[in-house]
């Protein structure tokens, strides 16, 4: 009887210590959150009345890419990055009574990356192209920046190595995209898949699959920042 009881005392100890000991690592864990300096955007693109492009399987781009940015989201807090979003939910970065919703629209997601001040922003969007057959993720980034270029380099062999390594494209410059132009700091943008080829946008809309997605991004970005850690050091 005594040693039943020796052992039931041990176990509630046992448990006990592991509370606290998760309880604490929680702690931790979110004052690094709160004072952590590397800050990244994550930029979910279109929203409210621009849903961007629509699937072959009637899927909203707006949609798809907030659900991957809310995920990668998630993963990065993990890493104690401190992520800055341009929108949360469904509506679009303008007033209803605007006269030009997709002007003021851009001009605020440069407003919030402006005041953010972050290390780099990565934008989330969906591809489309008139042949069905074209698919794969595909990074962009503006050609006048190496800090641009390399992030993006980056990005793409992380997709690539995470998503599909039978996708062989490569990180492209874009001299037009208004984010790339008008940001102070590295912007890129990541076009996920290609929501006009079929078996592609019936991925995209699953919750496993966004999952991987964002995990692939996140994967390139924690490379990113640490190839920069190492670079200053
Ligand atoms: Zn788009």
């Amino acid at each position: 009887m005594k040693r039943r009881i020796e052992v039931i005392m041990a176990v509630v100890l046992l448990l006990g210590a592991c509370f606290f000991a998760r309880e604490g690592a929680r702690m931790v864990e979110n004052s690094k959150a709160q004072t952590g300096e590397v800050c990244v955007v994550i930029d979910a693109g279109h929203g409210g009345d621009d849903p961007g492009k629509i699937g072959v399987n009637k899927a909203k781009e707006k949609e798809i890419n907030l659900e991957i940015a809310k995920k990668l989201k998630n993963i990065l807090e993990k890493e104690q990055i401190k992520v800055v979003m341009t929108r949360t939910d469904d509506a679009g970065l303008y007033q209803q009574s605007s006269s030009n919703k997709k002007v003021e629209d851009m001009r605020k997601r440069v407003e919030i990356v402006s005041e953010a001040k972050p290390v780099f922003t990565v934008s989330i969007h969906q591809n489309s192209y008139p042949q069905e057959s074209v698919k794969g993720a595909q990074v962009f980034y503006y050609g006048q920046s190496q800090e641009g270029k390399k992030l993006a380099e980056t990005l793409q062999k992380a997709l690539v190595e995470h998503l599909d390594p039978q996708n062989h494209r490569q990180a492209k410059a874009n001299e037009s995209y208004y984010l790339l132009k008008k940001t102070d700091s590295p912007t890129v943008i990541v076009e996920c898949g290609f929501l006009s080829n079929y078996q592609e946008a019936q991925m995209l809309v699953k919750k496993e699959y966004q999952e991987k997605v964002a995990q692939a991004v996140a994967a390139g970005i924690l490379e990113c920042l640490q190839s920069g850690q190492k670079s200053k050091i």
